[in-house]
């Protein structure tokens, strides 16, 4: 089996002395998708946090065999890139303005123009709309800015925080559309998800939390629904 390019050992995290998410150890295979599914509250967010040094930890985060500061800087220079739940654009700015923001890790930024064009060949909508400012786009055009400006940054693992919320069903097909290319490109993803049906639609490998647990680590092709259903659902012991 091939090195995972992520994984976590016992990673603990929370928020002050509340602990959300406990003793996970997960892989996360180079060039996969993997989807992190799981019920409000289950920690999904709390676990990309964790990942991209917003939140603190304990346990270890190891890329490519080579253990993380936790620094969100640093993490960024190394390829870890979060697009984060509810967007965040700056409504003032221009859409183009936002995407060259994501442009800031030193790494990416002789590559400004080619990764532009990348993100306008995923996104011609945006490119129309490049000097409208991103307060005024539609939902699911901020979103489309929300994940074109992830890749401004290069990113060799994309982390991808609720992308369909509050998105119509169409808006939804068109963005995991556009998920689907990335994967197919060879990014590596984490998506998490409450949309279980559409995330996976795109996963090869499936990681079910609930209550701060890994309740279920699995391959897509093939997984039993009911029992991911059964584990969704059940009642804390
Ligand atoms: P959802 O799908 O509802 O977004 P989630 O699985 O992403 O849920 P998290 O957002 O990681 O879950 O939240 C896990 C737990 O941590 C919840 O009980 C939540 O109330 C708590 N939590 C999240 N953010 C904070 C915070 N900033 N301060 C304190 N507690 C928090």
């Amino acid at each position: 089996m091939p090195e995972p390019m992520l994984e976590t050992a016992d990673l603990r995290a929370g928020y002050g002395h509340i602990t959300v998410l406990w003793d996970l150890s997960l892989r996360f295979r180079a060039g996969a998708l993997t989807a992190i599914v799981g019920p409000n509250g289950a920690g999904k967010t709390t676990l990309l946090r964790a990942l991209t040094g917003l939140v603190p930890h304990r346990g270890t985060i190891r890329l490519d065999g080579q253990a993380l500061s936790g620094k969100a800087w640093d993490l960024a220079e190394r390829g870890l890139v979060m697009v984060p739940e509810g967007r965040m654009v700056f409504r003032d700015m221009s859409v183009e303005e936002n995407l060259h923001l994501g442009a800031y890790p030193r790494r990416c930024r002789a590559d400004l123009g080619r990764n532009l064009e990348r993100v306008y060949g995923l996104f011609p909508r945006l490119k129309e709309r490049r000097h409208q400012a991103a307060g005024s786009l539609s939902g699911g055009e901020a979103q489309m800015v929300a994940l074109g400006r992830g890749l401004m940054a290069d990113p060799r693992v994309l982390l991808i925080d609720e992308p369909s919320l509050g998105l119509a069903p169409v808006i939804v097909q068109e963005v995991f559309g556009v998920i689907r290319r990335l994967k197919e490109a060879g990014t590596t993803i984490l998506l998490v998800e409450q949309n279980t049906r559409m995330a996976l639609s795109v996963a090869d490998d499936v990681h079910l939390l609930r209550g701060g647990r890994v309740r279920l680590s699995e391959a897509a092709a093939g997984l039993d629904l009911d029992r991911l259903h059964d584990l969704y659902f059940a009642r804390e012991q």
